[in-house]
């Protein structure tokens, strides 16, 4: 009996929230198995630093939604898991539900809080554009979706193996035969642990770089509210909400966002969110953590300026 964590790459780098399923699963309180799929060695070693105990490595020379789902079913199956862990990311969405399927688990999605037994799992998870949360308790066999950025990564030091599996892709109807990619931001909101959204208040799409310049000097990303993407000042891949991307950054910077239930719907889970927005009433206040009441034209050079000094 296991719990398998599906880990995820990310070009070369293995994404956060690999770590953050393995730290996850352990408070289960059985063995964690990651399946590390096209991984290295470089990358197990970061899953055993989050609390693997097992690492399989498996191959897959094309991705396909149902070639991954019957790659993660049969490690499931060899390990006798009864909890599959994946992101709630393009990808994790993409095949955890074929997986559910396969090996007859219980589905969760979106998971913010895993806690509980093997047996009975207890889990939190934002429902209603995030106005409220549901506490779900289910029974295992299941496969739960969790959101990026919502896990602690506890440290770990223990057994450390390494098996290579030859569980295949099996028979596949479709795959991806290209892919096109739009600039996006530099850094991926999804994955961010800092994002700087802009809103109606910028006032134009020449101010961009505004708040860009904050977002190259703390590292963080660039989002926006729909308002902006509407009028045309930014690519849709940027929105934040509930027709956009939700995001759980540790903090989130809103610029000239007023705090519309769509736009909290996609960031309130954020740890810590600072609103700068020059009408005390706005919405926004009521969810931030700091808040600044001043014209973000001010504020945001000023705050580039201080953390350039403080950064160096
Ligand atoms: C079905 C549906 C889905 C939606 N999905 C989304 C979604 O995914 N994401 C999303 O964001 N919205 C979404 N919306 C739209 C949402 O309802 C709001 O209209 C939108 O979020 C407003 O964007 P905003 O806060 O940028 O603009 P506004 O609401 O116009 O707010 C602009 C803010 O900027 C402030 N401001 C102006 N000038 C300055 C300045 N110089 N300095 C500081 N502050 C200033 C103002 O005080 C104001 O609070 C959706 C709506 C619907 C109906």
């Amino acid at each position: 009996m296991a719990v398998l964590a599906v880990a995820e790459l990310k070009g070369d780098s293995l994404k956060k929230i690999s770590r953050e399923l393995v730290s996850a699963g352990r408070t289960l309180g059985t063995p964690v198995v990651a399946l590390l799929v096209n991984g290295t060695d470089a990358h197990a070693k970061e899953l055993f630093a989050a609390g693997a105990d097992t690492v399989v490595k498996a191959n897959l020379a094309t991705y396909s939604p149902e070639g991954m789902a019957n790659i993660v079913s049969a490690v499931a199956k060899e390990k006798g898991a009864k909890v599959v862990l994946a992101a709630h990311s393009v990808l994790g969405r993409d095949f955890a539900g074929r997986v559910a399927v396969q090996i007859g688990a219980n589905v969760a999605a979106d998971v913010v809080s895993i806690t509980g037994s093997l047996d009975n799992i207890d889990l939190k998870k934002p429902i209603y554009s995030g106005k409220a949360y549901a506490n779900i308790r289910i029974k295992s066999p299941a496969v739960i979706t969790v959101r990026p950025n919502s896990q602690e990564v506890k440290a770990h030091s223990g057994a450390e193996a390494i098996e290579n599996s030859s569980a295949a892709e099996g028979s596949v109807n479709g795959k991806i035969v290209s892919t096109d990619l739009s600039g996006g931001s530099k850094v991926q909101l999804t994955d961010a642990s800092v994002i700087v959204s802009g809103g109606r208040g910028i006032k134009g799409p020449e101010n961009w770089p505004l708040l860009q310049s904050l977002c190259d000097t703390i590292g963080a990303a660039l989002g926006a509210s729909r308002a902006a993407v509407d009028a045309g000042w930014i690519a849709h891949s940027h929105q934040v909400g509930q027709t956009g991307k939700t995001v759980s950054p540790n903090c989130y910077i809103a610029c000239g966002i007023s705090g519309a239930i769509q736009h909290l719907a996609g960031m309130g889970s954020s740890k810590y969110i600072v609103a700068i927005n020059k009408d005390k009433d706005a919405p926004i206040f009521k969810v931030a953590t700091y808040g600044v009441v001043d014209d973000l034209f001010k504020v945001v050079p000023a705050l580039t300026d201080e953390f350039k000094k403080v950064l160096g």
